[in-house]
């Protein structure tokens, strides 16, 4: 199997399965494409941890909770504010109706209280955290949502805005930790039955300025975060399509998550790159899905 992966390739990628927009990074998606997603959504819903409780968001959430989550303090530089035109109706109408200056009506907005969500799992812990403890044993929450990132490159699968599939667990420390470990291996066998060529390795969040790299490498000493990263577009710089981390008590701390011995809980999780993991197969297998390997689409119901 292949994995060099030509511009040219990359090019017809990005034209005939995606539809570019005027707006960078933010893509329509074509039938051919939304079936590999269908296909692999299904997949991952067939390895859904017994008992896991399904929630689906749409892609914004509330502003107060993510401020509070800690998000502002490590990646301002990604996040997304909604935001809309305040005022009287006859300030309103000048604005929209033209008779203002030409961007006075930008100056005019103000920020609501939602925000783009940047990653699905932030909406997942305040929700469980006002129900009360969770059980030692843990519970496990199947969540997705589009999710924003104010992404400023234009590569393959860097995306403005995407679809992010979760597997949160919260739990006591070691049965968090034990779920981050099971989902590398088990998203190793995915990667497998998908015919895609991978590697698992540490990695760090994108954390702002330079403070930041501090935070980095602290994260991947502790080895909080893996990632399973695929060659899109070079085999020197393969593209990150899942991810497997280990947040030890900070959400459980931030929205006093417990469990029912009463100790504070840790929460872990594993999340899955739609986009990316359906740019990645296009990249591998090639354009035509009739020409994929017969397991490739047996595994995504093809
Ligand atoms: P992260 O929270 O950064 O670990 O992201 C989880 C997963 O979402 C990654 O492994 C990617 O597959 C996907 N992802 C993150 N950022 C982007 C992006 N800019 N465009 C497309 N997919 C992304
Ligand atoms: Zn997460």
């Amino acid at each position: 199997m292949s994995t060099h992966v030509s511009t040219e390739r990359l090019e017809a990628i990005t034209s005939s399965i995606l539809q570019p927009t005027a707006a960078n990074g933010v893509q329509g998606r074509t039938a051919v494409f939304e079936d590999v997603i269908g296909g692999l959504t299904a997949l991952i819903t067939r390895h859904r941890p017994i008992g896991a409780e399904v929630l689906r968001f749409p892609p914004v959430m509330s502003r107060a909770l993510l401020e509070k989550s800690g998000y502002l303090k490590s990646f301002p530089h990604l996040l997304g504010c909604v935001s809309s035109m305040t005022g009287t109706e006859a300030k309103i109408r000048a604005l929209v109706e033209g008779r203002a200056d030409g961007q006075e009506w930008v100056e005019a907005l103000a920020a609501t209280d939602l925000v783009l969500t940047p990653a699905a799992c932030y909406q997942v812990y305040p929700i469980v955290a006002a129900r009360g403890d969770v059980s030692v044993s843990g519970t496990v929450v199947d969540v997705e949502s589009y999710c924003f990132r104010r992404e400023t490159s234009s590569e393959l699968g860097r995306m403005q805005a995407f679809r992010m599939r979760e597997y949160v667990c919260i739990g006591a420390p070691e049965t968090a930790l034990e779920f981050r470990e099971a989902w590398k291996a088990r998203a190793e066998n995915l990667a497998t039955q998908l015919g895609l060529p991978f590697t698992l390795a540490p990695a760090s969040d994108p954390f702002f300025g330079r403070a930041g790299k501090l935070m980095a490498v602290n994260q991947v000493e502790q080895a909080l975060k893996f990632e399973l990263l695929i060659p899109v577009n070079s085999e020197e710089a393969p593209t990150a399509c899942m991810s497997f981390n280990y947040h030890q008590d900070h959400f459980g701390t931030t929205w006093g998550l417990r469990t029912d011995d009463g100790a504070v809980a840790h929460t872990a999780c594993a999340a899955f790159g739609l986009d990316r993991l359906t740019i990645a197969l296009f990249a591998t297998h090639g354009l035509d899905l009739e020409a994929w390997p017969r397991s490739v689409r047996d595994a995504l119901g093809l």
